[in-house]
Protein backbone atom coordinates (compact mmCIF):
# COMPACT_ATOMS: atom_id res chain seq x y z
CA UNK A 1 0.00 0.00 0.00
CA UNK A 2 1.34 2.98 -1.06
CA UNK A 3 0.40 6.72 0.35
CA UNK A 4 1.70 9.88 -1.83
CA UNK A 5 4.13 7.85 -2.97
CA UNK A 6 6.91 10.37 -4.89
CA UNK A 7 10.17 9.71 -6.56
CA UNK A 8 11.89 12.10 -8.03
CA UNK A 9 15.29 12.13 -9.66
CA UNK A 10 17.63 15.47 -9.86
CA UNK A 11 18.66 15.57 -13.31
CA UNK A 12 20.90 18.23 -15.60
CA UNK A 13 24.07 19.34 -14.15
CA UNK A 14 25.21 21.96 -11.51
CA UNK A 15 26.69 24.28 -14.83
CA UNK A 16 22.92 24.08 -16.62
CA UNK A 17 20.98 23.79 -13.36
CA UNK A 18 19.10 21.03 -11.40
CA UNK A 19 15.80 20.40 -12.33
CA UNK A 20 13.85 17.35 -10.61
CA UNK A 21 11.92 15.01 -12.70
CA UNK A 22 8.84 13.87 -11.22
CA UNK A 23 8.94 10.22 -12.23
CA UNK A 24 6.32 8.63 -9.36
CA UNK A 25 3.51 12.15 -8.40
CA UNK A 26 1.75 11.63 -4.90
CA UNK A 27 0.46 7.82 -5.79
CA UNK A 28 -1.96 6.39 -3.05
CA UNK A 29 -2.89 2.84 -4.04
CA UNK A 30 -3.73 -0.77 -2.32
CA UNK A 31 -2.77 -3.66 -3.92
CA UNK A 32 -4.92 -6.34 -2.47
CA UNK A 33 -4.01 -9.94 -1.65
CA UNK A 34 -4.62 -12.36 -4.90
CA UNK A 35 -5.61 -10.03 -7.23
CA UNK A 36 -3.75 -8.92 -10.41
CA UNK A 37 -3.24 -4.77 -10.58
CA UNK A 38 -2.44 -3.84 -13.94
CA UNK A 39 -0.67 -0.67 -14.55
CA UNK A 40 -1.12 0.63 -17.36
CA UNK A 41 0.04 4.03 -19.38
CA UNK A 42 2.40 5.29 -22.02
CA UNK A 43 5.73 4.47 -21.78
CA UNK A 44 7.76 7.06 -19.91
CA UNK A 45 4.53 7.79 -17.42
CA UNK A 46 6.54 5.81 -14.32
CA UNK A 47 5.04 2.36 -14.69
CA UNK A 48 8.31 1.42 -13.87
CA UNK A 49 9.59 3.49 -11.21
CA UNK A 50 6.37 2.86 -8.68
CA UNK A 51 6.54 -1.15 -9.78
CA UNK A 52 10.27 -0.86 -8.46
CA UNK A 53 9.29 1.57 -5.36
CA UNK A 54 6.79 -1.35 -4.27
CA UNK A 55 9.89 -3.90 -3.91
CA UNK A 56 12.17 -0.66 -2.63
CA UNK A 57 14.46 -1.71 -5.29
CA UNK A 58 14.51 2.23 -5.45
CA UNK A 59 14.35 4.87 -2.91
CA UNK A 60 11.31 7.05 -1.79
CA UNK A 61 11.25 10.47 -1.96
CA UNK A 62 8.34 11.03 -0.22
CA UNK A 63 5.28 9.57 1.08
CA UNK A 64 4.76 6.05 3.06
CA UNK A 65 4.86 2.32 1.48
CA UNK A 66 3.81 -0.41 3.71
CA UNK A 67 4.15 -4.69 2.09
CA UNK A 68 1.98 -6.66 4.80
CA UNK A 69 1.41 -4.10 7.39
CA UNK A 70 5.12 -3.21 7.83
CA UNK A 71 6.20 0.54 7.11
CA UNK A 72 9.07 -0.40 4.69
CA UNK A 73 9.23 3.41 3.87
CA UNK A 74 12.87 4.44 4.90
CA UNK A 75 13.77 0.26 5.71
CA UNK A 76 17.55 -0.47 5.02
CA UNK A 77 18.45 -3.42 3.00
CA UNK A 78 19.25 -5.42 6.21
CA UNK A 79 15.46 -4.91 7.17
CA UNK A 80 14.90 -5.56 3.95
CA UNK A 81 16.50 -8.95 3.31
CA UNK A 82 14.22 -11.37 5.17
CA UNK A 83 11.03 -10.07 3.71
CA UNK A 84 12.50 -10.10 -0.53
CA UNK A 85 11.74 -13.66 -0.64
CA UNK A 86 7.94 -12.61 -0.82
CA UNK A 87 8.43 -9.68 -3.22
CA UNK A 88 9.86 -10.58 -6.37
CA UNK A 89 10.26 -8.82 -9.72
CA UNK A 90 10.15 -10.34 -13.36
CA UNK A 91 11.85 -8.03 -15.80
CA UNK A 92 10.56 -7.79 -19.72
CA UNK A 93 13.96 -8.22 -21.59
CA UNK A 94 14.58 -11.93 -20.38
CA UNK A 95 18.22 -11.46 -22.48
CA UNK A 96 19.39 -8.72 -20.03
CA UNK A 97 17.83 -10.51 -17.27
CA UNK A 98 19.10 -13.91 -17.41
CA UNK A 99 23.64 -14.26 -17.43
CA UNK A 100 24.26 -16.34 -20.67
CA UNK A 101 27.12 -17.71 -18.82
CA UNK A 102 25.66 -19.21 -16.37
CA UNK A 103 23.28 -23.19 -16.62
CA UNK A 104 19.49 -22.06 -16.50
CA UNK A 105 19.53 -24.29 -12.91
CA UNK A 106 21.99 -21.96 -11.70
CA UNK A 107 20.75 -19.15 -12.64
CA UNK A 108 17.32 -20.41 -11.25
CA UNK A 109 18.92 -21.58 -7.36
CA UNK A 110 20.57 -18.53 -6.97
CA UNK A 111 17.98 -17.13 -5.25
CA UNK A 112 17.51 -20.65 -3.01
CA UNK A 113 21.75 -20.31 -2.29
CA UNK A 114 21.07 -16.50 -1.29
CA UNK A 115 18.35 -16.78 0.98
CA UNK A 116 18.05 -18.90 3.68
CA UNK A 117 15.19 -21.48 4.19
CA UNK A 118 12.91 -22.25 6.81
CA UNK A 119 15.73 -24.75 8.04
CA UNK A 120 18.33 -22.74 7.72
CA UNK A 121 21.04 -23.06 4.37
CA UNK A 122 19.48 -25.42 1.55
CA UNK A 123 21.20 -28.59 1.15
CA UNK A 124 21.97 -29.61 -2.46
CA UNK A 125 19.04 -32.04 -2.42
CA UNK A 126 16.50 -29.33 -1.05
CA UNK A 127 17.47 -27.34 -3.84
CA UNK A 128 17.71 -30.24 -6.50
CA UNK A 129 14.17 -31.06 -5.92
CA UNK A 130 13.41 -27.43 -5.42
CA UNK A 131 14.50 -27.20 -9.08
CA UNK A 132 12.65 -30.28 -10.64
CA UNK A 133 8.76 -28.81 -8.64
CA UNK A 134 9.75 -24.93 -10.55
CA UNK A 135 10.51 -26.18 -14.14
CA UNK A 136 7.44 -28.53 -13.68
CA UNK A 137 5.48 -25.33 -12.27
CA UNK A 138 6.25 -23.31 -15.08
CA UNK A 139 6.40 -26.08 -18.42
CA UNK A 140 9.92 -26.11 -18.69
CA UNK A 141 11.39 -30.02 -19.59
CA UNK A 142 14.08 -31.05 -16.66
CA UNK A 143 16.85 -31.06 -19.40
CA UNK A 144 16.71 -27.23 -19.17
CA UNK A 145 18.58 -27.06 -16.17
CA UNK A 146 22.21 -28.14 -17.45
CA UNK A 147 21.51 -25.38 -20.97
CA UNK A 148 22.44 -22.24 -21.19
CA UNK A 149 19.81 -18.68 -21.81
CA UNK A 150 20.60 -19.19 -25.35
CA UNK A 151 19.44 -22.21 -26.16
CA UNK A 152 15.85 -21.06 -25.53
CA UNK A 153 12.98 -19.21 -27.40
CA UNK A 154 12.09 -16.20 -25.55
CA UNK A 155 8.87 -17.44 -24.51
CA UNK A 156 11.04 -19.87 -23.11
CA UNK A 157 13.49 -17.85 -21.61
CA UNK A 158 10.28 -16.05 -19.53
CA UNK A 159 9.80 -18.91 -18.40
CA UNK A 160 13.22 -19.63 -16.97
CA UNK A 161 12.60 -15.61 -15.65
CA UNK A 162 9.16 -16.70 -13.73
CA UNK A 163 10.62 -20.01 -12.13
CA UNK A 164 13.74 -18.07 -10.72
CA UNK A 165 11.03 -15.04 -9.10
CA UNK A 166 8.77 -18.07 -8.05
CA UNK A 167 11.56 -20.07 -6.20
CA UNK A 168 11.35 -18.38 -3.03
CA UNK A 169 7.55 -18.88 -2.59
CA UNK A 170 6.65 -15.21 -2.92
CA UNK A 171 3.12 -13.66 -2.50
CA UNK A 172 3.61 -10.31 -4.62
CA UNK A 173 5.07 -10.71 -7.85
CA UNK A 174 5.88 -7.36 -10.05
CA UNK A 175 5.88 -8.09 -13.37
CA UNK A 176 7.48 -5.41 -15.67
CA UNK A 177 5.86 -5.94 -18.81
CA UNK A 178 6.71 -9.31 -18.82
CA UNK A 179 4.90 -9.99 -22.58
CA UNK A 180 5.65 -7.04 -24.37
CA UNK A 181 9.24 -8.72 -26.20
CA UNK A 182 7.04 -11.75 -27.02
CA UNK A 183 5.27 -12.61 -30.35
CA UNK A 184 1.54 -12.11 -29.66
CA UNK A 185 1.38 -16.17 -30.02
CA UNK A 186 3.73 -16.41 -27.02
CA UNK A 187 2.16 -13.60 -25.23
CA UNK A 188 -1.32 -15.75 -24.90
CA UNK A 189 0.62 -18.54 -23.17
CA UNK A 190 2.92 -16.41 -21.06
CA UNK A 191 0.17 -14.62 -19.90
CA UNK A 192 -1.96 -18.02 -19.51
CA UNK A 193 1.19 -19.21 -17.58
CA UNK A 194 0.66 -16.23 -14.74
CA UNK A 195 -3.08 -17.00 -14.43
CA UNK A 196 -2.89 -20.52 -13.95
CA UNK A 197 0.38 -19.83 -11.29
CA UNK A 198 -1.78 -17.56 -9.54
CA UNK A 199 -4.61 -20.08 -9.39
CA UNK A 200 -2.10 -22.80 -7.89
CA UNK A 201 -0.13 -20.38 -5.57
CA UNK A 202 -2.72 -17.85 -4.25
CA UNK A 203 -0.04 -15.07 -6.03
CA UNK A 204 -0.68 -11.51 -5.75
CA UNK A 205 0.23 -9.60 -8.76
CA UNK A 206 0.76 -6.16 -9.85
CA UNK A 207 1.47 -6.81 -13.77
CA UNK A 208 2.82 -3.21 -15.48
CA UNK A 209 1.73 -3.21 -19.75
CA UNK A 210 1.23 -0.74 -22.18
CA UNK A 211 -0.91 -3.32 -24.11
CA UNK A 212 -4.48 -3.16 -23.12
CA UNK A 213 -5.53 -6.29 -24.22
CA UNK A 214 -2.61 -8.31 -22.54
CA UNK A 215 -4.20 -6.18 -19.35
CA UNK A 216 -8.04 -7.23 -20.06
CA UNK A 217 -7.12 -10.46 -20.09
CA UNK A 218 -4.97 -10.85 -16.99
CA UNK A 219 -6.03 -7.74 -14.84
CA UNK A 220 -8.78 -7.89 -12.08
CA UNK A 221 -8.14 -3.97 -11.69
CA UNK A 222 -6.62 -1.19 -13.22
CA UNK A 223 -4.15 1.90 -12.41
CA UNK A 224 -4.08 4.27 -15.27
CA UNK A 225 -1.11 6.44 -15.01
CA UNK A 226 -0.65 9.92 -16.72
CA UNK A 227 3.14 11.69 -16.27
CA UNK A 228 3.71 9.74 -12.97
CA UNK A 229 0.55 10.22 -11.33
CA UNK A 230 -2.79 7.40 -11.15
CA UNK A 231 -5.62 9.38 -13.26
CA UNK A 232 -8.02 6.51 -12.63
CA UNK A 233 -8.16 3.36 -10.54
CA UNK A 234 -10.87 0.52 -10.64
CA UNK A 235 -12.21 -2.70 -11.44
CA UNK A 236 -11.14 -3.72 -15.22
CA UNK A 237 -14.45 -4.30 -16.41
CA UNK A 238 -15.49 -0.70 -15.54
CA UNK A 239 -12.47 1.03 -16.14
CA UNK A 240 -12.17 -0.33 -19.98
CA UNK A 241 -15.62 -0.88 -20.90
CA UNK A 242 -17.08 2.66 -19.40
CA UNK A 243 -13.61 4.93 -18.71
CA UNK A 244 -14.34 7.64 -16.20
CA UNK A 245 -10.91 9.64 -17.48
CA UNK A 246 -10.21 11.05 -20.98
CA UNK A 247 -6.80 9.89 -21.21
CA UNK A 248 -7.93 6.54 -20.50
CA UNK A 249 -10.74 6.85 -23.23
CA UNK A 250 -8.06 7.53 -25.55
CA UNK A 251 -5.42 4.62 -24.27
CA UNK A 252 -8.38 2.42 -25.24
CA UNK A 253 -9.69 4.15 -28.46
CA UNK A 254 -5.91 4.01 -29.44
CA UNK A 255 -5.66 0.07 -29.18
CA UNK A 256 -5.25 -0.66 -33.28
CA UNK A 257 -7.50 -3.27 -33.63
CA UNK A 258 -10.50 -2.79 -31.50
CA UNK A 259 -10.22 -5.33 -28.88
CA UNK A 260 -13.87 -7.09 -28.11
CA UNK A 261 -14.73 -5.91 -25.03
CA UNK A 262 -13.49 -2.71 -24.72
CA UNK A 263 -15.53 0.50 -25.21
CA UNK A 264 -15.27 1.60 -28.56
CA UNK A 265 -15.72 5.65 -27.66
CA UNK A 266 -13.28 7.01 -30.13
CA UNK A 267 -11.43 9.60 -28.15
CA UNK A 268 -7.83 10.88 -30.28
CA UNK A 269 -4.83 11.58 -27.91
CA UNK A 270 -2.75 13.89 -30.02
CA UNK A 271 0.43 15.96 -29.10
CA UNK A 272 3.48 14.27 -27.43
CA UNK A 273 3.49 13.59 -23.38
CA UNK A 274 4.96 16.33 -21.97
CA UNK A 275 7.56 16.36 -20.06
CA UNK A 276 7.30 15.08 -16.10
CA UNK A 277 10.24 18.04 -15.15
CA UNK A 278 7.94 20.33 -15.92
CA UNK A 279 4.59 19.29 -16.08
CA UNK A 280 1.44 21.48 -16.93
CA UNK A 281 -0.37 23.03 -14.13
CA UNK A 282 -3.62 22.27 -13.23
CA UNK A 283 -4.55 19.25 -14.60
CA UNK A 284 -1.52 17.42 -16.10
CA UNK A 285 -3.78 16.06 -19.29
CA UNK A 286 -4.78 19.06 -20.18
CA UNK A 287 -2.71 19.64 -23.05
CA UNK A 288 -3.55 16.98 -24.83
CA UNK A 289 -7.52 16.26 -23.39
CA UNK A 290 -9.98 16.71 -25.68
CA UNK A 291 -12.83 18.08 -23.30
CA UNK A 292 -10.36 20.16 -21.21
CA UNK A 293 -12.43 23.60 -19.97
CA UNK A 294 -10.71 27.18 -18.28
CA UNK A 295 -10.56 25.54 -14.96
CA UNK A 296 -8.44 22.50 -15.80
CA UNK A 297 -5.66 24.75 -16.87
CA UNK A 298 -4.80 25.74 -13.50
CA UNK A 299 -6.89 23.38 -11.03
CA UNK A 300 -5.46 20.12 -9.94
CA UNK A 301 -8.05 17.10 -9.86
CA UNK A 302 -7.56 14.61 -7.01
CA UNK A 303 -8.33 11.42 -7.31
CA UNK A 304 -11.79 10.73 -6.51
CA UNK A 305 -14.42 8.39 -6.06
CA UNK A 306 -17.17 8.01 -8.15
CA UNK A 307 -19.16 5.71 -6.14
CA UNK A 308 -18.81 2.75 -8.18
CA UNK A 309 -15.61 1.55 -6.52
CA UNK A 310 -13.53 3.37 -9.18
CA UNK A 311 -11.74 6.52 -8.45
CA UNK A 312 -10.67 8.79 -11.14
CA UNK A 313 -8.57 12.45 -10.95
CA UNK A 314 -10.93 14.65 -13.58
CA UNK A 315 -13.11 17.54 -13.06
CA UNK A 316 -15.08 16.35 -15.55
CA UNK A 317 -15.46 12.27 -15.69
CA UNK A 318 -16.93 10.44 -18.84
CA UNK A 319 -19.15 8.22 -17.07
FE1 LIG B 1 -9.57 16.73 -19.24
FE2 LIG B 1 -10.08 18.63 -17.45
FE3 LIG B 1 -10.57 16.09 -16.85
FE4 LIG B 1 -8.08 16.98 -17.05
S1 LIG B 1 -9.59 17.59 -15.53
S2 LIG B 1 -8.86 15.10 -17.90
S3 LIG B 1 -8.24 18.43 -18.71
S4 LIG B 1 -11.59 17.30 -18.43
MG1 LIG C 1 8.84 0.70 -18.26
Amino acid sequence: ETKHLSKHYQVGSALRGKQTLRAVDDVSLAVRPGETLGLVGESGCGKSTLGRCLLRLTDITDGAIEFEGRDITRARETTLRPMRPRMQMVFQDSYASLNPRRRVGDLIAEPLRVHRGPNGRRTRSEISDRLHELTNLVGLPASALERYPHEFSGGQRQRINIARALALSPRLVVADEPVSALDVSIQAQIVNLFMDLQDRLGLTYVFIAHDLSVVRQIATRVAVMYLGSVVELGDADTVLHSPAHPYTAALISAVPEPVVGLASRRTLLTGDVPSPISPPPGCRFHTRCPIAQPRCRTDVPALRDLGDGRQAACHFPLN
